[in-house]
């Protein structure tokens, strides 16, 4: 349960001061529901009122602070016209302006006779200073106590400033001081204050520089956020290894009758892969580990040779991948080295229904199959493994960790994991998303793969690209056409998809097919198909061939509207070519004018072919957040840590946590309790009840 200390910080932010219910809704929308994501709502900005000047002095437009007497009201004698206020100082007089103002409010903050330090910018208007709407008017006692530089936050339409800031003010206010968790001697070290003190500092910016992501306050917090962190992860794998797993130590003779039948030399990486694999597996144990490599890297077969292990042991392998397309595809090409192998293997997915996927389910309970290969239908209740020993799950960052739990743990004995990404994800990226794993890189590319032309040209010039797709597949090749994403709206863009098709179908009728994922499953199929056979020279496609559709014939990528993609995404785009022998080329069709990232993105993209170069680049133009698509991914979301610029931090963050939990697992320490109010803070609940003592 959340320690009593930290009640204050998880009530609502409807229950602040000056917070309506309207309001309430929309400082959730800016910053959070409750009181402690006030506290992560970090300023964007500042607003200086320290400049104090006498109104002889005033130069219009910069924003100052006067002490000035009022001297009289003027109300609007009709009601278009402002309320004006006349004040005056030593050097001369102002009129204080207010459109659409309440008098009585007036009346009572600007009484006649007494002095006010008014600020915000003037103006002249008819050769007279005037102050329209002063930020703020404070008696010579509020003055005393009121800082002169204000902070400043993202805020959403209808909510004004000045109710967020309020509501993170009253926020902190609401900060208890709590144990410290942190290790003093670091503390010193880093020159890092107390929890308390740097929340109320990063909410009390004395200089723009104040703000920066690695102003002293900011990286505390950082710091505290990556910890939480790190300690789930590290709590969570070892929940996953205390319970026992089993060894497994195939006697490699499936394996050789496979790499036999391959008609390819593995790679190295594959090989040096394949390795690790087989001493986790052989370990007692449970396999934990992060397979990731580029598209078309051959992650594959590496799997499908893993498998192969737990079956020689007597047990079953199953793969799990996030679309129908991707299973279809990972059957076709698995069951043709099954069959040489001498082993089976079935497919499920939401589309086997009734006798079909009855005869599935029985041999996979009886043991009789060996391998099953499955979208996420593989996790419903009714699937039962005779005795699951490898799970694998491909495409990892379109599953949330509960479903990658789901599978591991569908026998009665947990099953080995191995997650496989072909979106290669910066260092300090995968340590906060995947420190419970290890991992191994996939970071050589078959032999005789070829580099792919890649191309940047205006949508101006289709004309060209059209009769240049002309030319390829007179020549007999196959090309994709990717078609945009519209607002994420899938409608929409199934609209753009099949504009397109129709113009093409048009220009080279009965060569092109369509694909989206508003098509049932056989349409699909058959898309594809008739793509891969050659019946088809051009596929048009919306982003559902990003994962994974091979087709190692394709050679030509045209893809629309490429600003509009992300990096990682074209890249795993661009990675659909260039899978074969002859050499490929991809297209970056773009709408000038190109803003500033979306170039550095293309020309990224001109230049390198590496996944990993690619990620980190990725990492360094848009942060991390987007990088994975958080939702689906169960992405921390950080709010005080920003990866791009804290990478240090993280691998701190990561050895002090392994250190902690090994010297102290239960968190039972005084500064173990302390740790266990940081889980909380973060919301890493989960973490502190997988500890015995929790
Ligand atoms: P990904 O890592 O993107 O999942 P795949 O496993 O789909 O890549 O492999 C891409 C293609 O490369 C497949 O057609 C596969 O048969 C082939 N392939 C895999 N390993 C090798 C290798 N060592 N040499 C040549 N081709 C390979
Ligand atoms: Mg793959």
């Amino acid at each position: 349960m959340r320690p009593q200390i930290l009640f204050p910080l998880f009530g609502e932010v409807g229950e602040l001061k000056g917070v309506g219910p309207n309001f309430a809704k929309l400082i959730a929308k800016a910053a959070g529901p409750r009181v402690v994501d006030l506290l992560w709502h970090l300023p964007a900005g500042i607003l200086d009122w320290s400049r104090r000047v006498s109104l002889a002095e005033v130069v219009g437009g910069e924003p100052v602070t006067l002490k000035v007497m009022v001297v009289e009201h003027s109300p609007p004698r009709i009601s278009r016209l402002p309320y004006k206020i006349r004040a005056s100082d030593e050097t001369g007089f102002i009129d204080l302006v207010f459109f659409k103002a309440r008098a009585d409010y007036l009346q009572r903050t600007f009484p006649v006779g007494q002095i006010r330090f008014v600020s915000g910018r003037v103006e002249k208007f008819q050769d007279r200073p005037q102050m329209a709407h002063p930020e703020r008017a404070l008696t010579p006692e509020a003055f005393e106590t009121t800082p002169a530089i204000e902070p400043v936050y993202p805020t959403t339409e209808r909510l004004p400033a000045r109710v967020l800031a309020r509501a993170v003010a009253q926020a902190v206010a609401k900060a208890p001081v709590l144990p410290e968790w942190q290790d003093e001697a670091w503390l010193k070290k880093r020159r890092w204050q107390g929890w308390h003190g740097a929340v109320g500092n990063l909410h009390a910016p004395k200089s723009a520089s104040d703000l920066d992501v690695n102003a002293p306050e900011r990286q505390r917090l950082a710091y505290d956020e990556l910890l939480a962190n790190q300690l789930a992860l590290v709590l969570a794998r070892a929940r996953l290894r205390r319970v026992k797993g089993r060894a497994l130590n195939g006697d490699g003779r499936l394996r050789a009758r496979a790499i036999a039948a391959l008609p390819f030399e593995l790679t190295n990486s594959q090989r040096a892969a394949l390795n690790e694999i087989d001493q986790d597996l052989a370990a007692p144990q449970r396999m934990l580990r992060l397979l990731q490599g580029d598209v078309g890297a051959g992650k594959t077969v590496v799997a499908f040779l893993a498998m192969l292990t737990a079956v020689e042991c007597g047990c079953q392998g199953a793969l799990m991948a996030p679309t129908e397309v991707l299973v279809r595809q990972h059957g076709q090409s698995l069951t043709a080295l099954a069959e040489a192998t001498g082993v089976s293997l079935g497919i499920l997915t939401g589309r086997e229904r009734g006798r079909d996927r009855d005869a599935v389910l029985s041999r996979l309970q009886d043991g009789t199959l060996d391998i099953l290969v499955g979208t996420h239908s593989l996790i419903s209740e009714d699937v039962l493994f005779h005795d699951l020993g490898v799970a694998v799950i491909d495409e990892q960052h379109r599953f949330g960790v509960h479903q990658r739990l789901a599978l591991s743990s569908k026998a009665g004995e947990p099953a080995d994991i191995l997650v496989m990404t072909a979106t290669p994800i910066p260092r300090t990226l995968a340590l906060t998303a995947y420190g419970d794993m290890d991992m191994t890189r996939l970071t050589e590319k078959p032999a005789g793969r070829k580099a792919i032309a890649t191309r940047a040209l205006p949508l101006a010039r289709l004309d060209e690209v059209t009769d240049a797709v002309g030319r390829a597949i007179g020549a007999n090749e196959r090309v994709f056409w990717v078609c945009p994403l519209v607002e994420e709206n899938e409608e929409l863009d199934v609209t753009a998809a099949e504009k397109r098709f129709a113009i093409l179908d048009a220009e080279f009728p009965s060569r092109v097919r369509l694909l989206h994922g508003r098509m049932k499953g056989a349409e699909k199929d058959a898309a594809i198909e008739d793509f891969r056979a050659g019946r088809a020279a051009i596929l048009v496609a919306t982003t559902v061939i990003e994962v994974g559709v091979d087709v190692p014939d394709a050679t030509v990528i045209v893809i629309e509207h490429a600003e509009r993609f992300g990096l990682a995404q074209l890249h795993q785009l661009r990675g659909r070519v260039g899978r074969g022998v002859r050499p490929s080329s991809c297209i970056l069709l773009y709408q000038s004018p190109l803003g500033e990232t979306a170039r550095a993105r293309l020309d990224c993209l001109r230049h390198t072919e590496d996944g990993f170069v690619i990620a980190e680049e990725d990492l360094r133009l848009r942060g991390a957040g987007e990088l994975l698509g958080e939702r689906q991914s169960g992405m921390p979301l950080f709010r005080l840590a920003d990866l791009a610029a804290h990478g240090e931090l993280i691998a701190a963050a990561r050895d002090d946590a392994r250190l902690i939990l090994a010297r102290d697992p239960d968190l039972k320490s005084p500064r173990g309790e302390a740790l266990r109010v940081l889980l909380y803070l973060f919301e890493q609940d989960e973490a502190v009840r997988t500890l015995r003592s929790g």
